[in-house]
């Protein structure tokens, strides 16, 4: 059985044809600048070189059929015809408060995907022309939409709460949502599966360490609590995002450099993190090459992004009353040894000890998982490749098992 997955963005649609029998990939690809200038389809069969198939595409619903064109295609092609695709699985950013899971698409699932356009204004229009898109082009195929939200809405009150006037929340909604959630569903599902046992009676920390960065608290392998918030800003400082900081500095700023509220956002997301505090990069490859050559705020940036997660941790060990694991995961948590290091640094009275040669073993580019733990350590550390169109992949499978 072959499941599509489907990743809208404003201008952009990332697929995966996955088979589900050994859950290998087909073929992947992009259609990039959807509606704008020069549109094109980058698309790579498994085994076979990338093409690049340049195509005046003017909406989602052409990108749609152009993917499966190419899909079915004599020679860049997978699969034989549309018919070999069971189910497309749609990633979502947001579901509110109303999604716990993921669901098989109708008019109410898509009805919540546009009640939260406010909270989530770049992805979930783009994510509902998706899947507007894939329901023309495939009308008879079911489709599963996939939240990025959804794991974490089994935060208690007292983690999602804002101390903003009570009657702001419900008006507005604005309460801790969380995201990734699909990526750290998939780790902490993972680790259970590595450790051969069930999760009842774990207590985890998984980092999701990439260009945007979260942290979760998953006790029983349910999400209690989340590093983003409102929205993806909160947090630990990322690539070019500030996290968490004084909310009065946003004000400050404001008035200071006379600034709109757009602007703000601009300067707090594209200007900000490690990009902002180095002055470099948002990228950590940049800012370790950088440091090593001695670049102090390269250098400061790359300490206060582990602080930050070390921070995370151990107020992660508070909230579910100890530790028993930390799962690193995504581009930086699977290919940087050293922010994983200076992590869990410090965080020996924890139980935490990382074994370093383990640690340096697992480096840029090796897309290997493996504990890092130290034989003494009475936490266990781990890396885990993240794979967030598996996870997809699978909750498609199983919705289609129900109908
Ligand atoms: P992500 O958002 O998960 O794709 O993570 C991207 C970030 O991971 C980049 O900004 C890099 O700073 C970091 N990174 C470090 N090593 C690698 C690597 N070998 N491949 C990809 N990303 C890396």
């Amino acid at each position: 059985m072959n499941v599509l997955i489907v990743n809208a963005g404003s201008s952009s649609l990332k697929y995966q044809l996955i088979e589900m029998e050994d859950e290998s990939v087909l073929a992947k690809g992009n259609v990039e600048r959807i509606g704008i200038e020069d549109p094109i389809l980058k698309h790579q069969a498994t085994g076979k070189d990338e093409v690049e198939i340049p195509e005046d595409i003017k909406n989602h619903t052409q990108a749609m059929k152009l993917v499966i064109d190419t899909l079915i295609h004599p020679e860049y092609g997978v699969i034989n015809s549309m018919d070999e695709i069971a189910a497309v699985g749609h990633r979502v950013l947001h579901g509110g408060a109303k999604i716990f899971e993921s669901v098989i698409v109708d008019e109410k699932v898509k009805n919540v995907i546009r009640e939260n356009f406010e909270l989530g204004p770049l992805h979930n229009p783009a994510n509902l022309m998706g899947i507007e898109a894939c329901e023309e082009v495939m009308p008879n195929t079911p489709m599963v939409a996939v939240f990025d939200t959804a794991f974490h809405q089994t935060m208690p009150a007292e983690a999602y709460t804002y101390a903003i006037p009570y009657e702001d929340y419900k008006k507005y909604s604005i309460r801790r949502y969380g995201f990734h959630g699909t990526s750290h569903r998939y780790v902490s599902k993972r680790l259970f599966k590595l450790l051969n046992r069930p999760a009842e009676g774990t207590k985890v920390v998984t980092c999701h360490l990439g260009n945007g960065s979260s942290i979760a608290a998953v006790k029983d392998g349910k999400c209690i609590d989340t590093s983003m918030g409102l929205t993806p800003l909160e947090g630990l400082p990322m690539g070019s995002r500030c996290g968490s900081i004084d909310p009065a500095i946003v004000t400050c700023l404001m008035e200071k450099k006379n600034l709109s509220p757009e602007e703000m956002s601009i300067y707090m997301n594209k200007k900000s993190g490690v990009l902002g505090v180095s002055g470099i990069s948002s990228d950590f490859r940049d800012l370790e090459a950088a440091a090593e050559e001695g670049n102090e705020r390269a250098k400061l940036a790359l300490d206060m992004f582990s602080y930050s997660v070390k921070k995370y941790i151990g107020a992660y060990a508070a909230a579910m009353g100890g530790l028993d694991y930390i799962v690193f995961t995504a581009g930086i948590g699977e290919n940087t040894p050293l922010i994983r290091e200076h992590a869990c640094k410090g965080l020996e009275y924890l139980g935490v000890k990382i074994d370093r040669k383990k640690n340096d073993k697992i480096t840029s580019g090796c897309g290997v998982e493996g504990e890092i733990s130290a034989k003494d350590s009475r936490v266990g550390i781990y890396v885990i490749p993240t794979n967030e169109e598996l996870m997809i992949a699978r909750d498609t499978v199983e919705l289609l098992n129900l109908l």
